[in-house]
């Protein structure tokens, strides 16, 4: 599939350029031959992500015209309406994604909400009509599976009275529901596309990693003594980049969400292939009774979150993403163990 953009470099801001996703989708626009906007919170994290992206890059000519910085806060109006100035395309990646849940859920709901609208409203106002959204899987699958089904897909909403949606999830689905609304009700002309990945693994382009490449060093620092009988559907960073990408020169891609996983795996699973690759290394692959990780969920918040997952695993359709994007996802197995060589070769002790 044809990746060029077809004139003269469109110019894309990217939100949360800081973010260990918007890295890779950064570096992927770059070779693609597009300008890029990158947003920070701070102007002192924009040499952070140049000397992320420029190893990658085919051809480093022209860097500091093709890639610049603007300042941005989710909660906050000033800048957006000059960020746009000269943009063509919005790509809103930014959301807060911690590792542990607050105890207001409104800490991630405002952010993520708001963000998301001050977004498209400031590129509706600039006359962007393209607009690329990462959401997640977690606005699709926390609900009941509707009859019939064996996987969630695109159909698919999260519901916001599941138990196992938390304040993380309730952000991704109210941000990306904001979005289709607003899209709907006030800017039809605009073509929105979502990206909803499921967790992400792959190696990260520096060591600003974030909440689920943390999930893996969990396993290569074996700090837990056993592993929640549970699991997830895992897809690449470089597939969800590259998912970005597509979107934007695939026509049929307007209006539409994507799932973008490869499998899902227990965490077992996940523990036995890092095993496997790593036998020198302690890692653990014993299950827990599900007693125990409750107990320990009282205590570490960390636990906590995966409690009400604990005897069940989320299969998600990714039929969408071949179809339309075309594309081929990186089996889980390889993005896990490579995940793990950048951790082991950088300080993962
Ligand atoms: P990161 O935490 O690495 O990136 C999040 C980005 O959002 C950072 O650039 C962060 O800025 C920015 N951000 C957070 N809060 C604010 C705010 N108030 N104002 C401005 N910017 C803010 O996470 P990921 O790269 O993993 O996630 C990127 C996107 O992908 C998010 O929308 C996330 O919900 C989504 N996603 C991630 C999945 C995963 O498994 N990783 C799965 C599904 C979806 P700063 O660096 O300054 O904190």
């Amino acid at each position: 599939m044809a990746t060029e953009p077809k004139t003269a470099p469109q110019t894309i801001l990217v939100t949360g350029a800081s973010g260990y996703i918007a890295k890779h989708i950064v570096l992927k626009l770059l070779n693609a031959g597009y300008h890029v906007v990158g947003s920070l919170r701070s102007l002192n994290r924009a040499d952070e992500v140049r000397a992320a992206v420029t190893p990658h890059l085919d051809d480093t000519s022209g860097l500091d015209e093709r890639l610049r910085f603007v300042v941005l806060d989710l909660g906050r109006d000033d800048g957006w309406a000059d960020a746009m100035a000269g943009v063509d395309i919005l790509m809103h990646t930014a959301s807060p994604f911690p590792m542990t849940q607050p105890r207001n859920e409104d800490d991630l709901v405002r952010p993520a909400v708001d963000g998301a609208l001050r977004a498209l409203r400031a590129a509706h106002d600039a006359g962007i009509g393209r607009v690329v959204m990462t959401s997640s899987a977690v606005a699709i699958m926390e609900g009941t599976l509707p009859p019939g089904k064996t996987a969630y897909d695109e159909d698919d909403w999260s519901d916001l009275d599941s138990p196992t949606l938390n304040a993380y999830g309730k952000s991704k689905t109210l941000a990306e529901r904001a979005a289709w609304d607003f899209q709907r009700d006030r800017a039809p002309d605009m073509a929105l596309t979502t990206i909803n990945p499921v967790l992400v693994v792959g190696p990260p382009l520096d060591r600003h990693f974030g909440t689920s490449v943390a999930l893996v060093e969990r396993f290569l620092r074996a700090k837990d003594p056993m592993l929640p009988r549970t699991g997830f559907p895992f897809v690449d960073v470089r597939d969800v980049a590259e998912m970005h990408l597509r979107a934007l020169t695939c026509d049929d891609a307007r209006g539409k969400r994507f799932l973008a996983s490869d499998r899902a795996l227990w965490f077992a699973d996940v523990g036995q292939i890092l095993k496997a690759h790593f036998p020198d290394r302690k890692i653990v692959t014993r299950v827990a009774p599900n007693f125990v990780i409750r107990l320990v969920g009282l205590f570490d918040g960390a636990v906590r979150q995966i409690v009400p997952n604990l005897g069940r695993i989320t299969v998600v359709s990714n039929d969408r993403a071949k179809q339309v994007l075309g594309v081929e996802f990186i089996p889980v197995e390889q993005s896990l163990v490579e995940t793990a060589e950048f951790l082991l070769a950088n300080g993962v002790e």
